[in-house]
């Protein structure tokens, strides 16, 4: 009581004083409350998802966003080996999704894009090692034709082994959002077909070449017959989620492959999603220097 004694201009600037703190104390809570709610939505979203990674090219030889060192890759598969990861094909994600088969615990989806050779003669003997599944998403036009890819023969070989899954990466890789509605059901269809021709099993999925799609794509997609398909956007492939703009976790895209960069990823890709496509709306509105210092882990 002995405030109200004070002066009435101090007593005036002290209640305001109070009332500000206390607008800054709600705003915080409610910030603090949105922040936990989103972050429980997407510890739930983690507990439906599952990790598809995603790789291009192992070798010791290249230097770039698209490569993993031999020994980095050894090192994640003996961690997915080590912790009880089980590796199961795109079908078997959607067969549990679709019919409810039952999946192992720790699920976890090893895709490759495009098909280079270097998969077949570096990280083939690694996944036989630790026994561990993996799908190629192939460029079939670039089977036999360029130095770098796979030859039909490795194909066979790998898929022989039983842990080698193919799928489509389209005819010669173009990206599909920039195409003609004739071009993107030749790059759909003709991919299938050649695929399904050289390897004699059914290609059902896809992974869109640079991540690239649209709702036309999509639609296209499905009408060419696939069950679902790959984007490279960071996140979990979520049952909930139309099944063809499937996330992943992408293991490219920087020059840091580390063990502990890829156990950040493989468990709270979710969690990351929302930095990573901050950082891509600033480069879409042309902040590039602003993106670059966002580092998602
Ligand atoms: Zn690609």
């Amino acid at each position: 009581m002995k405030k109200q004694w004070h002066a009435p201009q101090a007593a005036g600037a002290q209640s305001s004083r109070r009332l500000l703190l206390k607008r800054a104390f709600l705003v915080v809570l409610t910030l603090l409350l949105i922040l936990g709610a989103d972050a429980l939505v997407r510890m739930h979203q983690a507990a439906d998802g599952i990790p598809v990674l995603n790789y291009h090219q192992i070798n010791d030889r290249d230097v770039n966003a698209l490569t993993v060192r031999t020994d980095q890759f050894t090192a994640q598969m003996q961690y997915l080996a080590e912790q009880g990861y089980h590796t199961i094909t795109p079908a078997e994600l959607t067969d549990a999704w679709d019919n409810g088969t039952p999946l192992p615990d720790k699920p976890v989806i090893i895709t490759f894009d495009d098909g280079y050779v270097d998969n077949y003669k570096n990280a083939f003997p690694i996944l036989q090692k630790y026994n561990l599944k993996a799908t190629i998403f192939l460029v079939s036009d670039f089977l036999g034709t360029y130095p770098n890819y796979l030859t039909w023969d490795e194909a066979a070989e790998m898929q022989q082994s039983g842990l080698i899954d193919f799928e489509s990466h389209t005819l010669s890789h173009e990206e599909l959002d920039k195409l003609s509605d004739e071009e993107i059901q030749h790059q759909l269809v003709d991919s299938k077909r050649a695929l399904e021709w050289h390897l004699q099993k059914n290609i059902k999925y896809l992974a869109y070449p640079c991540g690239d799609y649209t709702q036309k794509v999509q639609d296209a997609t499905r009408d060419a017959g696939y069950r679902a398909a790959f984007t490279v956007h960071l996140g979990y492939a979520q049952p909930s989620k139309p099944q063809y703009k499937l996330d992943r976790v992408p293991i490219f895209g920087g020059t840091s492959h580390t063990l502990q960069r890829f156990k950040l990823r493989l468990k709270y890709a979710p969690v990351f999603a929302p930095i990573e496509d901050f950082r891509l709306m600033l480069r879409e509105h042309g902040f590039t220097w602003l993106a670059a210092h966002i580092n998602t882990p």
